[in-house]
């Protein structure tokens, strides 16, 4: 909508959008183009700090001269109008700002953690929920978001586990995709899509220890095979236009100062036209990191490099035009730099209307639209995982005996909406405890105990947790007096993101003891996990006959989980990250490598084990029970097809109910000149059966699944045998082999 009080509009050039941005950059000066590249960070809302104050005064003077690009953190309508509204009158060329913000899982209504939604394994829905984030977000003024995290991570001590798709690359590129085109949707230019980022570029999700930030060390066959996939998917199957780089050293170099890494893979050989922003202090913080004397030559590295734009640096802003001038930083480097950001900002509509995004009316009918709750219900529902149904203890029937629900995650409604969420409010998630209500009267609560103390915000230091175990009596006479115990426990919201790594993943605080204790009285446990990570629980994975895993479910939390205990919805997720025994197995995946050593065979010590664990996951990559039973029969293998090798197998529901189920394909490459792994992911399929019938589900594995990179980075396909398995997870299918030729 069209901002009545606009009186001037950008220079609008004619012809195609490219020579619209040549025509542009020809008249701009080097002061402008280096302005581009500066990100600054606004102001949460109206109560942030006024124009003539402190850091805000530099930030609105440059912004008068054009020396800022961009903008994150600047939220509503009003806020971002009329920051614009001074890019575009005030300034020579009036050039509109782009408006960047974390929308991570949703905007104020929320959907699960990012690991949550991947645990769906259903793309569709995950694009969904993206749409309805850009949705919310875009009537806001926000036009650009930094997600998705398409980092690949193995480790569960690193807290921004949450914020991805997990261990899979496969898997992971594939949501990746998918969440680039929910918030790019079909038409950049339209009010209600905003341009998406692929970030961290690259290897930030393989830090040492799981320490965040720490340094990462990874050679090329995990580099190209495992951490690049999901990246070069975004660029080339859905066109994503920005990427962020990463804070962490990979193999030596800063990911910000790397050429390699965004010149010779990202612009080069994969093509990528959008560009390319630091992360928040990146380009700073190569000084500690011991590659730049001082943020002169940090500006220096970051620019030549192929850093387009700075956030938060502050080295554009200050150095790169003397840079410039003295030939340090070329100007093509510089056009090439611009060029691309101008052209995400004609893509968004931005010189046609730079106001397209503010528009209070839309504001107020869209955050925590009616349509939205609904969106991310279903996405709550398909984000549970059943990882134990033993005795079928569910679902719970209607008339369900007493049940008594116990653990302070049960009564929060702040928790469930996970970390990475700057636009909601606390308290808007519907609490377990208000879900179950909506099902059954027959129910009473205890607390039991806190997950964590204090007062709690996203600064908090998480590690004082409570050892208050005051409230176990009333949890246990609670259990005492009922048939079945609803168990809530695991983390707080701020337990897992940002600077979140744990070196222990089991249940914070006295929870574990209290599970313990609850079930001396009452065997009948479902055990419901709240966390944003996966964690080591050995104990309860022993002896509790149900575990639901429901992540952070966002704004449904309560509602969804609700439906999957009382079977209104049949759960379907299946686990995108493989859940450790202890955390000393840390970093466990299945795609692991063969050791020389594989085999326990009796009375060898010799074997690669570990002499106080098994080598086994708690739960495996893939894992995931439903309340039906699928019967996998019929395993086909035709080698014949040129086109590729066909993959088929016929699944049944043998049970009562109607179910979903992903059907998996995993494939080993036997013999190759770079090993490869035991078991990869190439093929997955999510479809629902009534009981008693049947579908035969078919892949086509062609090149781009049977062939991996080199440890020179180039794509091969080797002939030999490959074993294929077919099944309900990583860990549980038929298996088949076939010879490529
Ligand atoms: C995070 C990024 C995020 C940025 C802006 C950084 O600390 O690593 O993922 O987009 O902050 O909030």
């Amino acid at each position: 909508m069209m901002n009545a009080c606009v009186s001037k509009q950008p220079e609008n050039e004619t012809g195609s959008i490219d020579q619209q941005v040549d025509a542009l950059l020809s008249k701009m000066t080097i002061e402008e183009k280096v302005g581009q590249m500066n990100q600054y960070n606004g102001f949460y809302d109206a109560t942030g700090p006024a124009p003539s104050e402190g850091g805000a005064k530099i930030k609105y003077e440059h912004l008068r001269k054009g020396m800022v690009g961009s903008f994150l953190n600047v939220r509503g309508a009003e806020q971002v109008r009329a920051l614009q509204k001074i890019a575009v009158e005030e300034t020579r060329l009036g050039i509109p700002l782009i408006f960047g913000l974390d929308v991570i899982h949703g905007h104020k209504t929320l959907a699960p953690i990012p690991l949550g939604e991947a645990a769906s394994w259903d793309l569709e829905a995950i694009r969904q929920s993206a749409r309805m984030a850009a949705v919310e977000a875009s009537a806001i003024g926000i036009n650009w978001t930094f997600a998705p995290m398409v980092d690949i991570s193995r480790d569960a001590r690193w807290g921004r586990v949450m914020e991805g798709a997990g261990e899979d690359p496969y898997l992971g590129a594939k949501i990746g995709v998918a969440r680039v085109k929910g918030f790019q949707g079909d038409d950049l230019a339209a009010n209600n899509t905003i341009a998406a980022c692929a970030k961290h570029f690259a290897g930030y999700g393989f830090a040492e220890a799981g320490r965040d930030y720490n340094t990462v060390d990874v050679g090329t066959s995990t580099l190209y095979n495992i951490i690049f996939p999901p990246f070069k998917a975004a660029i080339q199957e859905a066109d994503v236009k920005t990427v962020m780089n990463a804070f962490n050293i990979l193999n030596g170099v800063p990911a910000t100062g790397s050429t390699f890494l965004q010149r010779d893979i990202l612009k080069d050989e994969w093509g990528f036209e959008g560009f390319v922003l630091s992360d928040w202090g990146s380009v700073m913080e190569m000084i500690p990191h011991g590659f730049a004397a001082d943020l002169n030559e940090a500006a220096m590295h970051a620019a030549n490099a192929g850093s387009d734009m700075d956030m938060e640096s502050h080295a554009y802003v200050n150095h790169l035009v003397d840079l410039v001038k003295e030939g340090k930083v070329s100007e093509d480097k510089i056009d090439d730099a611009v060029r691309r950001i101008l052209k995400v900002k004609y893509e968004l509509g931005l010189f046609d209307d730079p106001y397209r995004y503010c528009d209070e009316a839309r504001e107020k009918e869209m955050l925590y639209h009616e349509d939205h709750q609904k969106t991310v219900l279903d996405m709550a529902r398909k984000s549970i995982v059943l990882l134990k149904n033993e005795g079928a203890i569910l679902p719970f029937a209607k008339a369900q005996k007493k049940i008594a629900v116990i653990g302070a995650l049960a009564d929060d409604k702040t928790s469930p909406l996970g970390s990475w969420r700057i636009g909601s409010d606390d308290g808007t998630a519907f609490s377990v405890l208000e879900g179950l209500k909506e099902k059954t009267s027959n129910f009473t609560y205890a607390k039991g105990a806190d997950v964590v103390t204090g007062d709690v915000n996203f600064v908090l230091e998480l590690n004082e947790n409570t050892t208050d175990k005051s409230g176990f009596n009333e949890a246990i006479r609670l259990a005492k007096a009922s048939e079945v115990v609803v168990m809530v426990l695991g983390e707080h919201g701020f337990h897992s993101g940002e600077a979140r790594s744990r070196t222990n993943i089991g249940l914070p605080g006295v929870q574990q003891e209290l599970l313990e204790e609850v079930y001396k009285v009452n065997k009948n446990v479902v055990l419901v996990l709240m966390n944003g990570r996966p964690l080591a629980l050995p104990w309860a994975a022993d002896n509790i006959p149900a575990i639901v895993e429901t992540w952070q479910l966002g704004s449904q939390t309560g509602n969804a989980i609700a439906d999957v205990l009382f079977g209104e919805y049949n759960p379907s997720g299946k686990l995108p990250m493989s859940f450790p025994r202890s955390v000393g197995q840390c970093p466990i995946y299945y795609n692991k490598y063969s050791t020389g050593r594989p085999v326990n065979v009796e009375g060898n010590v010799f074997w690669s084990h570990y002499i106080d664990e098994s080598n086994d996951p708690l739960f495996a990559f893939g894992h995931g029970l439903s309340y039906t039973d699928f019967e996998y029969a019929d395993l086909k293998i035709d080698d014949s097809d040129p086109s590729g090798i066909k993959v088929s197998v016929v699944v049944k529901n043998n049970g009562k109910v109607a179910g979903e189920e992903v059907t998996q394909l995993y494939i080993h490459d036997k013999v190759a000149s770079v090993a490869r792994p035991i078991k990869e992911l190439k093929g997955f399929e999510k479809f629902m059966l009534e009981p008693g019938s049947s579908k035969t589900v078919s892949f086509t594995l062609s090149n781009a699944e049977l062939g991996f990179y080199d440890n020179q980075g180039e794509f091969i396909v080797e002939p030999g045998m490959f074993d294929v398995m077919v099944g309900t997870s990583s860990i549980k299918g038929l298996t088949g082999s076939f010879e490529l030729k």
